[in-house]
């Protein structure tokens, strides 16, 4: 059998029980949609995080779309991002009518350079989007005083980072609102679709709950300003309040994984994930770099082995935002990367065995280059 990035099916052996168990509560519940199982995940994801509110929805990208519509953000505003992140996060600013504003990344973590977002500050700015990418955290002791200083909201971009902390604090905790994504490769992740975003901030929630529910409060049937249909499944929400219960214990398996790459393969050339200080690293994806790196993943597909990069293009490059305007080298880091970087396979049920064999044959293809 050949190996992946990602597999889902050792973990699902394991938990299959209580997997099942959690759709047959909801299928005997008598409530399929924003039901008791939603409120009760809400509340639990809430707690988790030390957060007042979390508003489950139906996919990270529409947390993010939501958490900008409920901050906010309006038509025309332009929100401070980066484009070495997924598409989405892109999607879900121009799905508002707002305009991405790019800067580069940093050179180590591949995260948001702090240091340009003051220079492309303007008139038309509302917001500081970070991506917590790969499972990292962008340094939002700094952002949070950007934010401030020049009066922007600050929106987390958390769909790869649960769990994942600055200076001990949470992913998801400093922003004004933060989203995440629970898509099934997602660190915590469901069996299909899933998104939330959690808040402090009262007032922001109940306009999230109304945004995902055609604009309506939830008992009363009136819509003042027109939202979406953008509900967490209550099949979902169950899978998820299980999965919350081992989410540390995944976050110490990926760790585990990161740990046996970082160890074999620290005499190669290939240049491996840089921990900035002061963070905790979840290891969404483990992703290295190599000039040649299209002849390293040619090669292993000989061994059966499939590697992904995360992201072979720039967002800023696709022809579907081109209309941002956007030369090429105006992002000469993010540029030089997509080119370069690659991921290794990393899920919590990857067993030793298998990585084993995955360390041996990426070491013997890194020997002939
Ligand atoms: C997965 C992901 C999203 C989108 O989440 P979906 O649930 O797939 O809509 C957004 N941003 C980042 C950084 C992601 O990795």
């Amino acid at each position: 059998m050949s190996d992946n990035v990602w597999d889902y099916l050792g973990e699902y052996e394991t938990e299959r029980d209580d997997i099942l168990d959690a759709v047959d509560t909801v299928f005997r519940s008598g409530q399929l949609v924003l039901g008791q199982s939603v409120k009760a995940f809400e509340a639990e994801y809430a707690a988790w995080h030390g957060m007042a509110h979390c508003v489950g929805v139906d996919n990270g990208t529409n947390a993010i779309k939501l958490a900008l519509q409920a901050a906010g953000v309006r038509p025309g505003d332009e929100v401070i991002t980066v484009s070495n992140t997924a598409a989405p996060t892109i999607v879900a600013i121009d799905s508002v009518g707002a305009v991405p504003v790019f800067v580069d990344v940093d050179s180590d973590t591949y995260l948001m350079d702090n240091s340009a977002v003051s220079s492309v500050v303007g008139p038309r700015t509302t917001c500081i989007l970070p991506v917590h990418l790969y499972g990292q955290c962008v340094d939002l002791t700094e952002l949070r005083a950007l934010a401030d200083a020049h009066d922007l909201i600050l929106l987390e971009d958390c769909a790869q980072a649960h769990g994942a902390r600055h200076r001990g604090r949470l992913a998801g905790t400093t922003g004004d609102a933060s989203a995440f994504s629970f898509y099934p490769t997602k660190v915590l992740g469901t069996y299909g679709d899933g998104g939330a975003v959690v808040t402090d901030d009262d007032e922001t929630a109940r306009r999230l709950r109304r945004l995902r529910y055609y604009g309506m409060e939830e008992r009363y049937y009136v819509v003042e300003t027109p939202g979406h249909n953008s509900r967490l499944d209550e099949v979902h929400a169950e899978i998820l309040r299980r999965k919350l219960r081992r989410l540390d214990s995944y976050i110490a398996a990926r760790r585990a994984v990161a740990d046996r790459y970082a160890a074999a393969l620290a005499g190669t050339d290939l240049a491996l994930p840089v921990v900035a200080p002061h963070n905790e690293h979840v290891y969404y994806v483990y992703v290295v770099r190599h000039p040649r790196r299209d002849e390293i993943i040619a090669a292993l597909r000989e061994y059966d082995i499939n590697l992904n990069i995360s992201y072979p293009w720039p967002v800023h490059t696709m022809t579907g935002f081109a209309h941002l305007g956007y030369a090429e080298g105006a992002l000469p880091i993010t540029e030089k990367l997509a080119g370069e970087i690659f991921s290794l396979p990393m899920y919590p049920a990857l067993e030793p065995a298998k990585q084993d064999r995955i360390i041996d044959a990426l070491q013997k293809v890194l020997a002939k280059l």
